[in-house]
């Protein structure tokens, strides 16, 4: 094992966040080989200053619902090497894209929130808006596959 470190940047868009939980739990079982392979560019669950620069390993949680959000996400995605779709709602859009499916009454009644916030009419996964690499399907993600998807990033960039 060389020096050096897989850049990674981790992301959450909408959704409940419960594969960061996972992400940040599993880390108390490997912070010791984690802290020789991974560098956190970009991870506000763990550090307040975060940079796009150079990473080489997105990993983007959560659902798009917003002409914000797409913006971000393409941003990110124009800044990192490979982007990895992380639990159900970043691979499909469901369950934070419910409100797709709301009848038209509770369409209605909900109206005044989505023009509030300038939220799209739609929520959709991420691959609607951009390129993804990989996903890690899940509701939290899939921990075996993460850590399959990790991998085989540690070993195309050389890492492990
Ligand atoms: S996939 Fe499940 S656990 Fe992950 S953000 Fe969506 S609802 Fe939460």
């Amino acid at each position: 094992m060389g020096n050096k470190k897989l850049k990674i940047g981790w992301f959450s868009f909408s959704c409940c966040e419960d594969s960061t939980m996972m992400f940040v739990e599993m880390m108390n079982d490997r912070f010791d080989e984690w802290s020789k392979l991974l560098e956190f560019r970009h991870a506000r669950v763990l550090k307040r200053v975060n940079t796009l620069e150079g990473i080489e390993v997105a990993f983007v949680e959560g659902a798009i619902g917003s002409k914000r959000d797409e913006d971000k996400l393409k941003e990110i995605r124009a800044n990192s090497k490979r982007l990895v779709a992380i639990g159900s709602c970043a691979c499909t859009g469901m369950p934070s894209a419910q409100r797709n499916t709301f009848d038209e009454k509770t369409k209605e009644e909900i109206k005044p929130l989505i023009e509030k916030f300038s939220l799209n009419e739609k929520v959709v996964p991420i691959k609607d808006v951009v390129q993804v690499d990989d996903s890690v399907p899940g509701c939290p993600m899939s921990e075996e596959t993460f850590l399959k998807v990790l991998d085989k990033y540690l070993k195309e960039f050389g890492v492990i």
